[in-house]
C-alpha cells in the first residue's frame, strides 16, 4: 500500500488529493502537509482587498472534508524537503515518509527584491488573505484622504491578470465612494503591451485592455523596471526594446499595489535536480521530478519557460484551469506507478482565465498557452463578473464537499470543447 504526501494545500494541492482518494484504493494512505488548516480561495482577493468579501466567505476549514474522504491533515507546514531520503521535516521536528510527494507550495512573494516594496513596507499586496485585509484597511483611508494610485505588476512577474482586475475593481469601488475623481491612476507593467499577460496576447486582449483602460481613464506605463516604492512615490525605469533607458518616471502615489515576481518557497528551493536558480520545481510533461522519480509537481510551484524574450522579463501566468489539468494528469500518473503501469497521461496546460473588473470583465482561452496556437480567443461582457462569482461558489463548494470533478463540470468543460488532459496515443 502506497502513502502520498501532498506538500500545499492551495487551489492545486487540495484538488489533487480528493483527485488521488478517486484514483488510489481506499488501503493507499493520502496526507496533505500545510501551514494551517484552512483553504483559502486566492483568486477572490482583489475582493477582499475592496471590502467585497470577507475572511470567512473565501476561507474553508480542510479538517471536515479530509476526513470524510480519509486524507490525513498535517498543519504544521514543511520546514525542509529530504528528498534523497524521501521525507518531508515539519515545522516541529517531526518527519513524514512518503512513497510518492507532490510539490503544490504555490509562490513565495519576492517583495524583497526591490527597495520599499511589500505590505511590511510601502506598497499593498491582493497575494495573500491577510494581505488584502491590510489593503482593504488602506482602501478605507484612500477614500477618506483621495490620491494618486499605482496598480500593476513588476519586473519577472507572471501572474498579470490579477493586476489588471485589481486596477478596474478598485476603479470600480472609488466611483462607488464617490471620489474616484479626485484619484488619478496608473498601470506600471513590465508587459511590453497592455494584454500581453505573460502570454503574448491571446485575442485581442490588447485591444480589449486599452480600451477598457481608456474608457476608465487609467494611464499606463509598459516595459517598466521599478527602482524603488516610497511612500509618496514609484521611481519607474521605463526601457526601449534593447533594454536601454528610455525615461525615468517618478509616479506619485498614495496607494500602490503591485503583484511582486514569485519564487519557489524555502522548504523545497536548491535541492539539486529538483528545482531551477528561482526555485521553481522542474517537471516533464509529465509532472514527474527527472532526477527525483517519485516526486511530482502542480501550480505555480512549477518551472515554466517564457513565451518569448521582451526588453523586461515576463513569467508564464498558471491560471486555475491549467492548474486543474496538471493535478489530473498527476493523480492519474501516480495511480498508474501504485498500480506498477508507467505515467501515461499529460496536462493540457491551456490558459482559461477570467478577469473580473466589478461590473463587467474579459475572458480569455488559450490552447496552446504559446502562440501559434489552436483557440487564441478572448471575449469582454457583463457576463465575465457573473462567471467569475459562479467559479467562486462552485470552487468553494468543491473544496467544502470534498469532490473532485462532478459529472457536470466535466460535461460543461467537454460542450465548450476544453480538455483537461492531452489524448494519449501511446504510453512512454
Ligand atoms: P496556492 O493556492 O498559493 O497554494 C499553495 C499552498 O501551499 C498554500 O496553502 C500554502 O500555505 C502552502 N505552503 C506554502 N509553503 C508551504 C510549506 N512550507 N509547508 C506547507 N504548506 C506550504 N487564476 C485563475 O485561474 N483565475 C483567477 O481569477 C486568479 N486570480 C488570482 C488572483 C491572485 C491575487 C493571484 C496571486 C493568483 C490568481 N490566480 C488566478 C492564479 C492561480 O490560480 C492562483 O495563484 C492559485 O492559488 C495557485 O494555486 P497553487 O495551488 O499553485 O498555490
Amino acid at each position: 500500500m502506497a502513502h502520498v504526501v501532498v506538500l500545499g494545500a492551495g487551489l492545486g494541492g487540495t484538488i489533487l488529493a480528493y483527485e488521488l482518494r478517486d484514483n488510489l484504493s481506499q488501503g493507499d494512505r493520502i496526507s496533505i502537509i500545510n501551514k494551517g488548516s484552512k483553504y483559502s480561495f486566492v483568486p477572490s482577493n482583489p475582493w477582499v482587498a475592496v471590502g467585497w468579501r470577507d475572511r470567512e466567505s473565501i476561507e474553508v476549514d480542510l479538517e471536515p472534508a479530509c476526513k470524510k474522504r480519509n486524507i490525513g491533515l498535517y498543519p504544521q507546514g514543511a520546514k525542509r524537503l529530504h528528498a534523497a531520503d524521501s521525507r518531508v521535516e515539519l515545522t516541529d521536528g517531526s518527519f513524514i515518509d512518503y512513497d510518492y510527494l507532490v510539490i503544490a507550495t504555490g509562490p513565495e512573494l519576492a517583495f524583497d527584491e526591490i527597495p520599499g516594496f511589500g505590505p511590511e513596507a510601502n506598497t499593498h499586496s491582493v497575494c495573500h488573505i491577510d494581505h488584502a485585509l491590510d489593503a482593504k484597511a488602506n482602501f478605507e483611508k484612500l477614500v477618506a484622504k483621495p490620491g494618486p494610485v499605482v496598480i500593476g505588476a513588476v519586473q519577472g512577474a507572471s501572474c498579470y491578470g490579477p493586476a489588471y482586475e485589481f486596477a478596474f475593481i478598485l476603479e470600480k469601488a472609488l466611483r462607488d465612494a464617490k471620489v474616484r475623481d479626485q484619484v488619478p491612476m496608473t498601470f506600471v507593467t513590465s508587459e511590453p503591451y497592455i494584454g500581453h499577460l505573460g502570454l503574448d496576447g491571446v485575442g485581442d486582449t490588447k485591444g480589449l485592455l486599452e480600451s477598457a483602460m481608456r474608457a476608465k481613464h487609467i494611464k499606463w506605463i509598459c516595459n517598466a523596471k521599478v527602482q524603488k516604492f516610497e511612500a509618496d512615490k514609484v521611481t519607474v525605469e521605463e526601457v526601449n526594446e534593447d533594454g536601454s533607458t528610455k525615461t525615468i518616471h517618478e509616479v506619485p502615489s498614495t496607494y500602490t499595489m503591485m503583484l511582486p515576481a514569485f519564487r519557489g518557497v524555502e522548504a523545497v528551493r536548491d535541492i539539486e535536480g529538483l528545482t531551477n536558480p528561482r526555485g521553481f520545481i522542474l517537471v516533464d510533461k509529465h509532472q514527474r521530478n527527472g532526477k527525483y522519480p517519485n516526486i511530482f509537481a502542480v501550480g505555480v510551484c512549477i518551472a515554466i519557460a517564457p513565451t518569448g524574450k521582451t526588453p523586461v522579463p515576463v513569467g508564464v501566468p498558471k491560471t486555475g484551469f491549467m492548474i486543474e489539468s496538471m493535478v489530473t494528469a498527476t493523480a492519474k500518473n501516480i495511480a498508474r506507478l501504485v498500480r506498477g503501469e508507467n505515467p501515461n497521461a499529460q496536462g493540457t496546460w491551456n490558459a482559461v482565465c477570467l478577469a473580473d473588473f466589478g461590473d463587467g470583465g474579459i475572458a480569455f482561452v488559450a490552447q496552446p498557452q504559446i502562440p501559434p496556437r489552436n483557440v487564441n480567443w478572448s471575449s469582454e461582457g457583463k457576463w465575465v463578473h457573473a462567471a467569475k462569482i459562479g467559479f467562486e461558489k462552485y470552487f468553494l463548494h468543491k473544496i467544502r464537499s470534498g469532490t473532485a470533478e462532478p459529472f457536470y463540470e466535466k460535461l460543461a468543460l467537454q460542450v465548450l470543447g476544453i480538455d483537461k488532459l492531452k489524448a494519449v496515443k501511446f504510453d512512454d
